[in-house]
């Protein structure tokens, strides 16, 4: 029983350090608005939120017509989509696309190698255009070219890599721009299309949704990682200077994975935040994004198990092993909802190596992975209301007098339903009833894809 004491014990100082009371919502989502505003006033503001200008400053209407491509790279997979689109009365007559997985070898190689895979690939796919689809003569196909990688942005069809992230090791490309990467790479193939937009993926998202929508304002990914960008008012953007667009509206990439400011953290983001590859860096992704909640409720049964008998005397075999614990294997567990706890126990009987668990042990290690999955959703719930509330603050009253769409995207927000509400839960006791009432948050099913053409298509040569 002194077991179950101690496993509660830590349990109760999880929970009270994880808490997420209106309070603390409040500060975050305020904080959030302040690291906007910093980092929309300068880029060496020293704000952790980089606002990058996307120079997407013609949002999709509707009335769009022809066929676009959209080539889609940001992991270990590109994808490839053509869309003919018919303007307002006939919208997405058709669409097909094509997914190709990228041999490990080709994250470690050059970058001429990776472009080069890439530039047939979608070769291939052109060759096999035919049907519905309809080029009009003299003109050449144009992509919309969605590169989810961070990218210092220099026009809507242009960018420089920074760096490489998500395992990717490629030589020569950082310090290029993509787009010409990805030219010369089409040129060696004898393949003569022309790339019109470069955009970032969550850009893609909200270029996608408000295709569909004109009350879309705010488009959020939360799948592996996590990020967010937002339409802004040129005349609220003073780093943008001279460069004043005509619509007097751009989207702004805020890559809010790396916000800190406010956030409840424990032993275990710290611990889980020194040991990763980038310590001190996007410690907002790391508290809510799908890639970190399993292994920090791993972090907190490893604790569970050296200081009481929960799991039995012994330290589960590969409770020890970092990553072992995933997010989806939380959200499996996180449905049961039978009276022994059944699924529970064979997840963490085949994922950590329990030789078994009791009742209690499998109440606590749920208990566990909600505290964990509540403050995460929270937590993303309280950034949006950050967003909206800095909007409305600057635009003077626009956005919350009227029905106002923030765009959903990833496999996190998709598939986990407690995740989700909790999420929803958080922005509606931040606005209060009435205000909630006009905001909607939507899932968008792989708006992306589609978005980037459609950016493609409004940054057309031939309009
Ligand atoms: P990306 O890797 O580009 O973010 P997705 O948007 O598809 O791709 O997100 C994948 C992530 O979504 C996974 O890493 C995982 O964290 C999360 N995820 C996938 N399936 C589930 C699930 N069933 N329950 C909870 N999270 C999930």
């Amino acid at each position: 029983a002194g077991d179950v004491v101690t496993a509660g014990r830590i349990l109760k100082e999880l929970k009270s350090g994880c808490a997420t009371p209106l309070p603390v919502l409040r500060r975050v989502a305020d904080a959030m608005a302040d690291d906007m505003r910093a980092g929309l006033a300068s880029d060496h503001s020293g704000s952790e939120l980089k606002m990058i200008l996307s120079y997407v400053d013609v949002l999709p209407t509707g009335n769009e017509k022809g066929l676009f491509y959209a080539l889609d790279l940001g992991g270990t997979n590109f994808r490839v989509l053509r869309v003919q689109l018919g303007g307002k009365d006939n919208r997405v007559i058709d669409t097909e696309f094509e997914q190709v997985s990228i041999p490990r070898e080709l994250m470690f190689g050059t970058s001429e190698e990776l472009f080069d895979f890439i530039a047939s690939g979608l070769a291939r796919f052109v060759e096999s255009e035919s049907g519905i689809f309809h080029l009009p003569p003299e003109r050449k196909r144009e992509i919309g070219f969605t590169f989810s990688f961070p990218v210092n942005q220099t026009s809507i069809d242009s960018g420089i890599l920074m760096k490489w992230t998500k395992g990717f090791a490629v030589s020569g490309t950082a310090g290029k721009d993509v787009v010409a990467c990805l030219n010369e790479a089409m040129e060696r193939q004898g393949l003569d299309m022309r790339v019109s937009a470069l955009v970032n993926d969550t850009v893609g998202t909200l270029a996608g949704a408000r295709y569909w929508d004109d009350d879309v304002m705010v488009a959020v990914i939360l799948g592996t990682g996590t990020n967010a960008c937002y339409i802004e008012q040129t005349d609220a953007i003073p780093k943008l200077q001279s460069l004043a667009s005509g619509s007097g509206r751009t989207i702004i990439n805020t890559e809010w994975g790396a916000f800190s400011d406010g956030l409840p953290l424990t032993e275990f983001d710290y611990d889980m935040d020194n040991e990763s590859i980038n310590p001190g860096e996007q410690i907002f992704e790391k508290t809510i994004s799908g890639m970190y909640l399993g292994e920090i409720v791993r972090r907190v049964l490893l604790k569970m198990s050296k200081f009481s008998a929960l799991f039995g005397n012994s330290v589960p075999e590969k409770l020890s092993t970092p990553f072992v614990l995933r997010t989806p294997d939380l959200c499996a567990m996180h449905q049961d909802d039978s009276r022994d706890l059944y699924e529970v126990g064979m997840r963490l009987g085949g994922i950590v190596g329990t030789t078994s668990s009791t009742l209690e042990a499998r109440k606590v290690a749920l208990e566990v992975i909600d505290t964990i999955v509540q403050r995460g959703g929270r937590l993303a719930g309280a950034g949006i209301v950050g967003i909206l509330q800095k909007l409305e603050q600057d635009s003077r009253g626009l956005v919350f007098g009227k029905r106002t769409v923030v765009a959903m995207d990833g496999g996190l927000y998709e598939n986990y339903p407690q995740y989700r509400n909790y999420l929803k839960g958080a922005v509606t006791e931040l606005l209060g009833p009435e205000l909630s009432k006009n905001v909607i948050i939507e899932h968008t099913k792989d708006g992306s894809g589609i978005g980037a053409a459609l950016l493609a298509a409004v940054n057309s040569k031939y309009i």
